[in-house]
């Protein structure tokens, strides 16, 4: 009778031991989560102007997301954290690489100029460089790279940026300082705050162009870039309403 009560006690603290483990992995796997949540889930986007390219493509080789924007225009960090690495790469060009508070690294590449320094700490909206085509970059834009917990060079970590950022086809129009998983407008938002602000000039700075996508007519268009269907049609020349997938409009 003794020994089986023994054996009963045994099992119940073994189970106890047991369940108290698994609760343990839970709650630091659910505090975890939420800190990436609390951190990405009010990052911003990094620049003005258009989509070109997604994650994923170029056979799967394409480890970030590209924005085609105007020359020599800002580029903010999108949320709070730490560089890294700012150096000049081959393929990269300039580039800056930003620990965050959750472990997301995040990348800007071919830069025009780099603003900040490896160990400098940086806020959220802080102006890191300009938009250029360094490195290895057919047209100005910013490539933006996210990756969890660490850049590694076969980009083991990579993770699509849309995740983080919000959803973006090819052609549509993202502003820099806005978050996208709502629609608040962060004081950031072309009132940007620099790390070296006399590096920057301040100046409102305007998406100049769009590339159609399947499914936008003029009027659609029109009203998410804030420009009028008949502007647009002068500043294209456009005699019909008639447009067409991948058919790059000027917007100013
Ligand atoms: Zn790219």
């Amino acid at each position: 009778m003794y020994d089986y009560i023994k054996r009963f006690l045994i099992a119940i603290i073994m189970a106890l031991c047991v369940s108290l483990l698994f609760l343990g992995g839970t709650h630091s796997k659910a505090a975890t989560l939420l800190e990436e949540k609390s951190d990405t889930e009010r990052w911003i986007w990094p620049a003005d102007g258009v989509i070109s390219d997604t994650y994923g493509t170029r056979q799967g080789r394409h480890k970030g997301i590209d924005i085609a924007g105007k020359w020599d225009s800002p580029v903010l960090a999108v949320g709070e954290g730490v560089v890294v690495k700012s150096y000049f790469s081959d393929t990269y060009g300039n580039v800056v690489f930003i620990k965050h508070p959750s472990n997301f690294v995040t990348v800007y590449a071919h830069l025009n100029h780099r603003y900040v320094q490896e160990g400098q700490s940086i806020k959220q909206g802080d102006c890191i460089g300009k938009m250029g085509r360094t490195g290895q970059a057919t047209g100005t834009h910013l490539h933006f790279e996210t990756h969890r917990n660490e850049w590694r060079y076969d980009k083991k970590y990579a993770l699509d940026p849309e995740k983080l950022l919000g959803s973006a086809a090819v052609g549509d129009i993202v502003q820099g300082g806005i978050a996208s998983s709502e629609k608040n407008v962060l004081a950031v938002s072309s009132q940007y705050h620099s790390s070296n602000s006399n590096n920057v000039k301040q100046k409102s700075f305007k998406v100049s162009q769009y590339i159609v996508k399947s499914g936008d007519t003029l009027s659609t268009i029109a009203s998410k870039s804030n420009v009028s269907v008949e502007k647009i049609k002068k500043i294209n020349h456009l005699t019909s309403d008639i447009i067409k997938p991948k058919q790059i409009l000027k917007l100013n």
